[in-house]
């Protein structure tokens, strides 16, 4: 690995000086990614004739990356993982990409991703398992799994990723990189195969933050595509890494993080939470304050109850459109449309997908809809206020990211049947899509060789914050630019 190891800025350098050329970086990016393909299985695609682009002032021109197979990518396939659009090529481009191409991104590959974006393992993509580049034996996380296995093998500095409940954020902690979400709307979700609307992202995931705030100065934008973006033109979230923090306020949720609500904690939860610890000290020493604080368990321990009920209900209903008539393989030899569909949908979605649907159409059943549907949006108002609260006093809710370490594929599980008692530990990252908060997860440190991350999430509209904050923190600790170690 000669360049594919190296920030957006120094790549950037690299070009301009003429020490090397774009048409090298595809190169080793691609050989890269056949490498990576063949070790971890992180592709759909991989984009061979991939073409170099003129370098301009703009850090990402020339510069390899790549696209989340959720993203509409014109005339290039476009599967979202799934055995339903195994043959879609779309005839646009999702405006975020479209953005990246206009900034002179050259994307190599497209990476593998949860079915659909929905499913926290990287297990359920129609091309297999995703595994993780630091233990094969481990699951990146999902949905991004592609994305964060490519960038932590060091095959370019950014991909693409989506989020709907912790999809960039939690593989990016299993990954050992960075995986950024910006606040809702902030990027376009056109042309971003729709997951649950009201809780998807678009984002990164990048080796330092950095590059993150890089590569989403570049995808943001107000798109009249997409009524739910807003105009974020005033805000520069390269510039706004000043690194200065002092009198910053952090908090942190008792509930979430206090070692004595695990009695059965495994001794990497205990190593996890302890390594937590430590990290908030480095917060107190770059001059932020750090309060505990204490939210309703009861609030909290319905957060996963809340997204089962809502994105499954909204996946139920933004995939009603998959009937392999409009899009993907068409199931032939049927002499009526209601069977012709029948067989496209029984054959095409994995088990786990169908699982979701029948779960969605029950909570939107009529007689069901008050008890479920409605109760949970409720909940969910709750839970976003609870943390709107929690911003009137503080900059940012800092929390560690998962239970532990990347699990391993013998302990995989749907968060449909997460335990009792670390569900919340596991999942209040969904919290920062209820409220569409700007939420960036870095690495902070090692748990039984494998990489942990910690979570910053702010107010709507204060990601410059947000990430100055996880820029100051990483600049404090020594898990910026890692290469996982298995594929170096
Ligand atoms: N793990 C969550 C799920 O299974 C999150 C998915 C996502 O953010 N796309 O749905």
């Amino acid at each position: 690995m000669k360049y594919m190891n190296k920030s957006i800025e120094e790549l950037h350098e690299l070009l301009k000086s003429g020490e090397v050329t774009s048409k090298e970086l595809i190169e080793e990016s691609l050989e890269l990614s056949h490498k990576v393909q063949d070790e971890y299985n992180a592709f759909v695609t991989i984009l061979d004739n991939a073409k170099e682009t003129e370098v301009t002032d703009n850090l990402l021109s020339g510069i390899p990356c790549g696209i989340k197979d959720n993203y509409s990518t014109k005339g290039i396939l476009s599967t979202g993982s799934s055995n339903t659009l195994k043959d879609y090529v779309p005839f646009f481009d999702a405006t975020a990409y479209a953005k990246l191409k206009e900034a002179g991104a050259i994307m190599v590959n497209k990476t593998a991703m949860d079915e659909f974006g929905m499913g926290g393992t990287g297990t359920t993509c129609h091309t297999g398992v995703v595994l993780n580049p630091w233990d094969k034996t481990r699951m990146c996380a999902g949905s991004s799994a592609g994305s964060a296995c490519a960038v932590a093998a060091g095959v370019y500095p950014y991909a693409t990723g989506s989020d709907t409940g912790d999809s960039i954020r939690k593989p990016a902690a299993y990954c050992g990189i960075v995986g950024y979400k910006p606040t809702y709307g902030m990027i376009s979700r056109y042309g971003l195969f729709p997951f649950a609307s009201s809780l998807d992202h678009l984002g990164v995931l990048t080796r330092n933050v950095k590059d993150a705030a890089i590569v989403v100065d570049n995808m943001k934008g107000i798109d009249k595509n997409d009524m739910t973006s807003w105009d974020s033109s005033k805000i520069n979230l390269t510039k706004a890494l000043t690194g200065d923090v002092k009198g910053k306020k952090l908090c942190f949720v008792k509930e979430i993080t206090d070692l004595d609500n695990y009695k059965n904690a495994s001794p990497e939860l205990k190593a996890h939470l302890e390594n937590y610890y430590k990290v908030l000290e480095k917060c107190k020493e770059l001059g932020m304050e750090v309060d505990e604080v204490s939210v309703d368990r009861t609030l909290l321990n319905a957060s996963a109850s809340v997204y089962v009920v809502i994105s499954c209900a909204e996946a139920t209903s933004n995939m009603s459109n998959l009937t392999g008539i409009i899009f993907g393989p068409r199931s032939e030899g049927f002499d009526n449309w209601i069977d012709m569909v029948k067989d496209y949908r029984t054959k095409g979605f994995s088990s786990l997908i169908k699982r979701r649907f029948v779960i969605g159409s029950y909570v939107l059943q009529s007689q069901n809809q008050e008890r479920y549907f409605r109760n949970a949006q409720r909940v969910r108002r709750l839970l976003v206020d609870a943390w709107k609260d929690l911003f009137k006093k503080y900059d940012a809710v800092i929390l560690p990211v998962g239970i532990g370490p990347a699990k391993h594929f013998d302990s995989d599980k749907d968060m449909l049947s997460n335990d009792l008692e670390t569900v919340t530990l596991d999942e209040h990252l969904q919290i920062g899509n209820y409220g569409g908060f700007p939420s960036i997860t870095i690495p902070d440190g090692f748990v039984d060789g494998m990489p942990v991350g910690v979570n910053i999430t702010g107010n709507c509209y204060d990601d410059e914050n947000v990430l100055n904050i996880a820029y100051a923190l990483e600049g404090a600790m020594e898990y910026k630019n890692q290469i996982a170690k298995e594929a170096e």
